[in-house]
């Protein structure tokens, strides 16, 4: 890691932000100040000259294991997961955009009257572009998630680092929430991750960033500012590298 400085030490950077993150602390849905607290984060990194390409999650909506678990088809569940995932992008990009900031959401699933369809030429673009882009609809193939999603598209589109948003503020050997005595690692390798079934990502997603060597920093997303202190070198959270 560079020292922190007063210029961002990453250029182009891929985010994970899971559905959850956008409930703030209701059951279900999306939270008004919450999204535009996150816009403002992005806005601001945004006009700093940081390419920022976002995954989002659809977990504050359906999830297909959830539904499936109740009874339903889990292809059908998954879909609904994924255009719950269109849902939340839509609202991130009007929060954005009500910033003044331009950005443009892709789709992996084809629903061209909402959104763009994802394509990588168009979505490096785009962040070349100075546009911030988010990546909806997952994979766009059922039994994934959105953590692949991230990964992959971290790999097609060149980001030198991923940032994986949590509710906690790093990986612990331990449930935090559940035992006060766990404790956090500063930085891992991503063997530790996979052979200790450390609650980061799910395990296709940390493979993929192992085999492209894509350094992942997991973090807490409700603590304001972090996002802005990972871009510029500081230390927060955990590295898994
Ligand atoms: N999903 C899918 N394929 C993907 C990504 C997501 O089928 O490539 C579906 C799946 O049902 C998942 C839901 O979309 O449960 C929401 O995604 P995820 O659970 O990853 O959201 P998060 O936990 O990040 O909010």
């Amino acid at each position: 890691m560079t020292k922190t400085g007063s210029q961002p030490v990453y250029k182009r950077v891929l985010l994970k932000l899971s559905g959850e993150a956008l409930m703030g602390d209701a059951e279900y849905g999306i939270q008004p100040e919450v999204i535009s607290r996150f816009a403002n984060e992005i806005s601001e990194l945004n006009a700093q000259g940081v390419e920022l390409g976002i995954v989002i999650g659809g977990g504050n909506i359906f999830r297909g294991a959830g539904l499936a678990a109740s009874g339903m088809d889990r292809v059908s569940g998954d879909h609904m997961g994924m255009l719950a995932t269109v849902m939340n992008a839509l609202a991130l990009q009007d929060a954005l955009e009500q910033n003044g900031t331009f950005c443009r959401v892709m789709s992996a699933i084809r629903i061209h009257e909402v959104c763009e369809d994802y394509l990588r030429r168009r979505a490096i673009r785009h962040l070349e572009k100075g546009r911030v882009v988010i990546f909806a609809a997952g994979t766009g193939n059922p039994f994934f998630t959105t953590d692949t999603a991230a990964s992959l598209r971290a790999v097609e589109v060149g980001a030198e680092l991923m940032l994986k948003a949590t509710q906690v503020d790093g990986v612990y050997n331990d449930d935090p929430r559940k035992n006060p005595d766990a404790v956090r690692y500063n930085e891992l390798s991503y063997d530790e991750v996979i052979n200790n079934r450390l609650a980061v990502m799910d395990t296709t997603a940390v493979v993929m960033c192992q085999e492209q060597n894509i350094p992942l920093r997991v973090f807490d997303v409700h603590e304001s500012g972090n996002l802005t202190k990972i871009i510029y070198g500081e230390d927060v959270g955990t590295l898994v590298k």
